[in-house]
């Protein structure tokens, strides 16, 4: 059995945020083990996980740097400067994130991802212990017991504290809640997501803008790609549960293709493997996570998908996750006192794990039923002009949660505020030609003042 001590520190989980916290502890002078349920994904591949490429941010990039992994990340990294927005009869328009290429996302395969984050998290000194799942934990004796998934043997380690990086459905999580109430709830969004794949073109390029978020809104539903680096396209199909067309009605390749053929036309000769990967990957659920409480005293905490999971609209999950890396390692370094530490954590991210949620869940109905509504591109059009003519008093929300550490629960507040103006300022109108600017100026000075900067 393995012994602990002071400034020693056990993560359940080596995904995306178990190898970041791991990397920023370790630099921190804590001892740390990592215990991953999987196999080494270096050695045997990456198997898991149903979301091939993820988009990285701000937020998550300012933890890269921290952790000393964001030049090792950005190699793999394929820009995307907007939404490229295919309408039903085929016209396309990219419709920018920010200003310019400093205002950018990008497109980061997990699983390369993830390798990545590993060599970073070994090589500055963490224990990493792969085929290693959490399956029970003594709070008493601070015993966790975890199960090999090859052969069934099981394995103890003793621990001062137990941090749960294990994700959506954390095995911790469950431990905890047999011994403090964490109120936890999940709600399903009532749609589900299946991934399929745009391969590269004949001569090797990309087949379609490659610096792109690509989108394909058609109301209740809605397709998107996001570009990978050997020049493929992961896509996305979320259609809701129920309804038609739903995954209710379109169940086998043959119906995936007449749904392609009717709303996403000019996407079906680009997915040759369609009926293939529709019938071959499983639909992925969508849920929200919320937890009233994150941690048991000083035993354990929770954070990233483990704490708040939540609907992938936003595209922050991982971003948000790597902000409560950093928020950790801050608050464990404040105090000697864990269980201060913890609440001071879960004090400082609930809020902000809330309003991202909420945004991202707001976030979808904008992707698939707003991008190509007029009322919505005259706002944008006035949000754009006023993020120019007042920098320090109005930026996009988007702009604020994505390429800015402004917390979200600030953003999502200002958001508000800002949307109202928007309607306002822009009702009854069809153009920006007719706004008395001496008017919309002062309604901004007046509703809105100077905005945060990052830290
Ligand atoms: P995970 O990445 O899930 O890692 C958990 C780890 O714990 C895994 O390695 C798992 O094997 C391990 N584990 C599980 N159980 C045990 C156990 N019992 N014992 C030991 N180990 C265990 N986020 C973004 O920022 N941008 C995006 O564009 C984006 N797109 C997404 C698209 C989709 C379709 C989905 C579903 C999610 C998306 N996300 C995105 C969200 C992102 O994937 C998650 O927020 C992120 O992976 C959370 O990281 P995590 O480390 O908390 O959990």
């Amino acid at each position: 059995m393995t012994k602990t001590n002071d400034r020693h520190i056990t993560l359940i989980g080596a995904g995306l945020a178990g190898a970041v916290l791991a990397t920023l502890l370790v630099q921190r002078g804590w001892r740390v083990d990592v215990y991953e349920k999987r196999g080494d994904p270096r050695v045997q591949g990456y198997g898991g996980g149903r979301s091939i490429n993820l988009a990285l941010a701000e937020r998550g990039r300012h933890a890269l740097r921290l952790a000393g992994a964001d030049d090792a990340v950005m190699k793999h990294a394929v820009m995307m400067r907007g939404r490229m927005v295919h309408f039903l009869d085929g016209r396309t328009d990219l419709q920018r994130y920010g200003r310019d290429d400093s205002e950018v996302i990008w497109s980061v395969h997990r699983g390369e991802l993830n390798v990545v984050l590993l060599d970073i998290a070994e090589r500055a000194g963490a224990r990493l212990h792969f085929d290693r799942g959490l399956s029970a934990v003594d709070f008493d004796a601070r015993i966790a017991t975890f199960t090999d998934p090859r052969d069934g043997s099981t394995h103890q380690a003793a621990f001062e504290s137990l941090v749960g990086a294990d994700g959506a459905g954390s095995a911790l999580r469950a431990a905890m809640t047999m011994h403090v109430e964490l109120g936890e709830r999940t709600e399903s969004l009532g749609h589900s997501y299946k991934e399929l794949e745009i391969p590269p073109a004949r001569d090797g390029s990309f087949s379609i803008e490659p610096n792109a978020l690509h989108i394909w809104p058609r109301g209740r539903y809605m397709c998107i790609a996001l570009p990978n680096d050997e020049r493929t396209f992961t896509v996305t199909l979320f259609l809701p549960n129920e309804g038609d067309p739903s995954f209710a009605t379109v169940r086998t390749g043959h119906d995936a293709r007449a749904l392609f053929e009717r709303d996403f036309a000019d996407a079906l000769p680009l997915i040759p493997q369609l009926e293939e990967d529709f019938e071959r990957n499983p639909a992925g659920i969508l849920a929200t996570l919320y937890l009233d409480r994150w941690h048991l005293d000083g035993r354990a905490v929770l954070l990233g998908d483990a704490a708040h999971a939540m609907v992938p609209f936003h595209g922050q999950g991982m971003n948000c996750a790597f902000e409560d890396c950093v928020a950790l390692a801050e608050h464990l370094d404040a105090t000697h006192d864990r269980a201060a530490a913890f609440a001071a954590f879960q004090a400082d991210r609930l809020p902000n794990a809330r309003a991202i949620q909420q945004m991202a869940l707001e976030n979808y109905l904008e992707m698939r039923d707003r991008v190509d509504d007029d009322d919505y591109l005259l706002q944008r059009a006035l949000e754009r002009e006023l993020a120019q003519r007042h920098p320090d008093r109005f930026m996009p929300r988007y702009a604020m949660v994505t390429f800015h550490r402004i917390p979200y629960a600030t953003a999502f507040e200002r958001g508000r505020q800002q949307r109202e103006l928007l309607v306002e300022l822009t009702r009854g109108h069809a153009s920006l030609d007719t706004l008395d600017w001496n008017v919309v100026d002062a309604a901004v000075r007046e509703r809105l003042s100077p905005l945060p900067v990052d830290a």
